[in-house]
């Protein structure tokens, strides 16, 4: 394994940290599986093996259930004050700041995404959401509220709420942003007080074990209180539905989406989901084209287009569209392919095999159905690393499985419109099952603020796409999920409602 990273040029706690078998985290230890086998954690870019993890199975989910339970049932994480939670989280938040460099190499390796841009957008944004969130440690709050009990007239009553924390957490991710997506689920539950098992996918466990080393070597959190088994579906399964924990937080595939609802009516646990995406791009002839062009390519090429958000859709008005179109092509055909820790590579390899089929079968799909193949195309197979082109697909109608499907990979597919009815356009761009969200190019405020409402998504971006922020809730209409993330919205997932009532 030491072999299989010796060409590149990491930290050296990259370097010392990658090449082992790693292990759970469980009650504030490190445990190896009792039974199961590790596998294998590959490097993107080559295909070859660089570490071992364990394979978590129910055996495993127990024990960091049961953790997770006696943390948040006996304390003390549940009961310190929210100023000393507040300092924890916050402490998190600078604990991944000050580890930048290798938190992002990690992520280039693990996940092949570019390290240049782990180290502006993945890593800076989780450090972010900690601190986010430690600010609401302290804030959150019930109300009192005054009632008018019609069978007790005369009586008085003081009544108010009170949000407790909704207990031990699951928490099952995907592997198209590993630190963040770990980061978006942990930071609101420690905020609110709850105690975690977190489940990250079996292509992308490094970065977030890491962290639980750094906090674990800083003595930020309680035992139990963070837990983590790694493993496939064999350890997701189970922690889906386990009967003593409190709720479930999702991200990833609808498919799976839907094993981890019905999983949970076990016993009625709280479910969140953040599924997947065919989010429109729609630019209008008054647009400024060259940001458009540049904001269309970025929205559907950026983390190899492995992002549930990606701008997948474009509709470009009959007028500007072959030009945009060119435009985007023109990007994709110069975009600087190459492993993720190379330096000037803007697209990384696709992040497993699967993925790697599972994208060009679209593609090909695609060509076989009609489509016209303006840029891209082909496999950029290289070295057994995962890497495809990015591709522009014109001559594609909302039939066809490309324009219907969440691909998950660098493939844009383009159809112009005619109409200038702003009802007819967010047709097209809400002819879809899913609704995450979309991109509106022009400079006409009345028709962004038009199709800002029309549109069914759950974030509308005007004139940028993929702007993230801790402040600004995310999630879905449709099947692209249940809940929000982020801003104080997400809190309402880790916190349970209750109303008290004194007869005064
Ligand atoms: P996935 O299967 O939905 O995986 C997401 C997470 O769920 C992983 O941690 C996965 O473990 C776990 N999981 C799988 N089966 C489970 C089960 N029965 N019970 C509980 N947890 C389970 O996603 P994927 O296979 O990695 O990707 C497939 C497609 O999903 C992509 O092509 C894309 O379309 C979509 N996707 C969407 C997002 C998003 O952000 N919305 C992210 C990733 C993928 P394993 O790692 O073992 O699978
Ligand atoms: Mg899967």
């Amino acid at each position: 394994m030491e072999n299989a990273i010796k060409n590149y040029d990491l930290h050296e706690n990259v370097r010392s940290f990658v090449p082992r078998t790693h292990k759970h985290f469980i009650g504030g230890e490190w445990v190896e599986s009792a039974s199961a086998q590790p596998f294998d954690v590959k490097d993107p870019a080559t295909g070859r093996v660089i570490a071992r993890c364990a394979s978590g199975t129910k055996h495993e989910v127990d024990l960091a259930v049961a953790a997770a339970r006696k943390a948040f049932d006996e304390g003390p994480w549940s009961k310190l004050t929210p100023s000393e939670r507040s300092k924890a989280v916050w402490k998190i938040g600078d604990l991944i700041d000050a580890h930048n460099t290798e938190l992002s190499q990690l992520e280039a390796l693990d996940n092949g995404k570019p390290v240049g841009v782990a180290a502006v957008a993945d890593v800076p944004l989780a450090g972010d959401i900690f601190r986010y969130m430690a600010g609401w440690a302290t804030k959150v709050e019930g109300e009192t509220i005054p009632i008018s009990v019609p069978y007790a007239p005369g009586a008085q009553f003081h009544s108010y709420t009170l949000r407790d924390p909704i207990g031990v957490v699951a928490q099952i991710i995907p592997w198209n942003f590993p630190l963040l997506m770990a980061s978006w689920k942990l930071a609101p539950a420690l905020a609110a007080g709850c105690t975690m098992v977190l489940k990250p996918a079996e292509q992308t466990p490094l970065s977030v074990l890491r962290l639980a080393e750094l906090i674990q070597e800083a003595d930020l959190l309680p035992p139990g209180v963070l837990n983590i088994v790694t493993g496939d579906a064999a350890a997701g399964a189970p922690l889906a539905e386990h009967p003593h924990v409190d709720k479930v937080a999702f991200t990833g595939s609808g498919e799976v989406g839907r094993l981890i609802a019905k999983a949970a009516t076990g016993n009625f646990k709280k479910v969140s989901l953040e599924l997947g995406g065919k989010s429109p791009t729609i630019v209008f002839p008054d647009a400024n084209l060259e940001q458009a062009i540049g904001g269309v390519a970025s929205a559907i090429f950026f983390n190899q287009g492995q992002v549930c958000c990606a701008g997948s859709r474009l509709y470009a008005h009959q007028s500007v569209f072959d030009e945009v179109v060119e435009g985007v092509s023109k990007i994709a055909k110069n975009i600087k392919v190459g492993p993720g820790l190379a330096a000037g590579t803007e697209l990384g390899p696709l992040v497993s095999q699967e993925q790697f089929e599972r994208v060009t079968g679209y593609v090909e799909d695609g060509r076989n159905n009609g489509a016209h193949v303006a840029a891209g195309g082909s496999d950029n197979g290289s070295d057994g690393g995962y890497f495809v082109d990015a591709t522009v697909l014109t001559k594609v109608n909302s039939e066809m499985k490309v324009v219907r499907e969440e691909i998950f990979g660098p493939v844009l597919c383009a159809t112009p419109f005619t109409d200038d009815d702003l009802d007819a356009i967010a047709r097209d761009a809400n002819d879809t099952n899913y609704g995450l969200a979309a991109g509106v190019w022009t400079q006409d405020l009345s028709i962004a603020h038009k199709m800002a409402k029309k549109i069914q998504a759950g974030t509308v971006w005007v004139n940028c796409h993929n702007i993230f922020d801790a402040s600004l809730p995310f999630g879905g209409y449709k099947e692209s999920g249940w809940g929000r993330e982020m801003g104080h919205e997400v809190l309402k997932n880790y916190t349970e409602l209750k109303s008290v009532c004194m007869a005064l």
